[in-house]
């Protein structure tokens, strides 16, 4: 099999520096200009269509939680805490903290993105009301 497309260098795909991922209750995320796709955070590349024309979009942080784990060893703050993939209303998949009772963790519980502190990275998922059929927060701007 012979390929033929030409492959660039491209940006470092991680989150930039000093930007913040969380501004009140939306993410800094990106929406292609091309497809429509949405990206938490903003992608440098399509995911779908490959483009390179994301632009900056508010990402609403409410969604469902699609699944979770506890961690039990953790490189740089205190264990065990939580982690859950949350499917956001605007349908953006994101991984992030949970700070909720384990108690009350399930799947397909409604919770919403806050920010834990002032630090870059200083936000987490709590508990919130139902999520479902609010489209107040597809949160696109
Ligand atoms: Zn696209």
């Amino acid at each position: 099999m012979e390929f033929s497309a030409v492959l660039e260098p491209i940006e470092d795909l991680g989150t930039e520096a000093g930007v913040r991922l969380l501004v009140d209750d939306a993410f800094a995320g990106g929406r292609c200009r091309d497809c429509g796709d949405l990206s938490v955070p903003r992608a440098h590349i399509c995911r779908r269509c490959r483009s390179v024309e994301v632009e900056a979009a508010r990402i609403g942080g409410r969604g469902l939680l699609y699944s979770y784990t506890r961690v039990h060893v953790a490189p740089k703050c205190a264990a065990p805490y939580c982690l859950g993939y949350v499917d956001l209303v605007s349908g953006v998949r994101v991984l992030g903290r949970l700070e909720m009772s384990e108690s009350s963790l399930a799947c397909d519980i409604p919770v919403r993105a806050a920010r834990t502190g002032a630090g870059e990275e200083e936000w987490a998922f709590v508990e919130a009301e139902d999520v479902r059929g609010d489209e107040r927060n597809e949160g696109i701007a």
